[in-house]
């Protein structure tokens, strides 16, 4: 694809998400099969919706790799770093690395997980789209302040593919909006990610765009990715 990957993807000429009817299950504290359930049942949410979009847009696709981990383990892209993320996609092994911390499995209604799985979702729909190759190749060339830019229009999209699919299912969902407002404000930026403001614009770009037409942050100005 070239570096048309990234600022010309087919994946911006789809419509929006079909909605997909997505029930949370119900988890038991401290009970880690509830939660592998739950998550597989998301998980079911998120292939369905991204095979329609990439089906769309004319993209092979078939569902990621994921593997559900309590403790830092070996990834295929270093070692998990626990306690850091909550989640990390592999693009070497095509796999999802989900941590399950003692947190969430004590409280079976927090909402994170979810945000996060959508999050990691993201990459993989990036990988599978050419998105991440094509970052890959420019990275090494780039010089540290563009390096963070990069890097940061990468984890911006993928936060705005996230909100988008958040939002298509929200109303299955049964949450109320203060499950969402929380989730909003407890995110903290840094020069990987982006500022906390321009995490919340591009998930909420998302969520109101309602497909990852919206989610072009590669054409984005700077201020947006910042
Ligand atoms: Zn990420």
């Amino acid at each position: 694809m070239g570096p048309g990957a990234l600022t010309r993807n087919p994946l911006y000429t789809t419509g929006e998400f079909e909605f997909f009817e997505c029930a949370e299950l119900s988890r038991r504290p401290g009970d880690i099969d509830t939660y592998r359930i739950y998550l597989d049942n998301l998980l079911d949410c998120l292939n369905r919706t991204w095979t329609e979009e990439f089906t769309q847009a004319g993209l092979p696709f078939s569902p990621p790799r994921v593997r559900y981990i309590t403790k830092s383990v070996g990834t295929g892209c270093g070692k998990y770093p626990a306690g850091y993320a909550a989640g990390l996609y592999c693009p070497r092994n095509h796999t999802m690395w989900i941590l399950l911390s003692k947190g969430q499995l004590s409280d079976p209604t927090e909402f994170n997980l979810f945000t996060v799985i959508a999050h990691e979702y993201g990459h993989y729909a990036q990988d599978r789209a050419g998105i991440l190759y094509e970052f890959a190749r420019q990275y090494p060339k780039l010089s540290k302040k563009r390096m963070y830019d990069l890097n940061r229009r990468i984890e911006l999209q993928a936060e705005c593919f996230s909100g988008a699919f958040i939002g298509s299912v929200w109303r299955s969902l049964g949450r109320d909006q203060l499950d969402w407002d929380e989730q909003l404000k407890w995110i903290v930026g840094d020069k990987w990610h982006g500022k906390a403001g321009n995490i919340r614009y591009w998930l909420k770009r998302g969520w109101y765009g309602n497909g990852p037409k919206v989610c072009n942050t590669f054409s984005a100005p700077a201020a947006r990715t910042a």
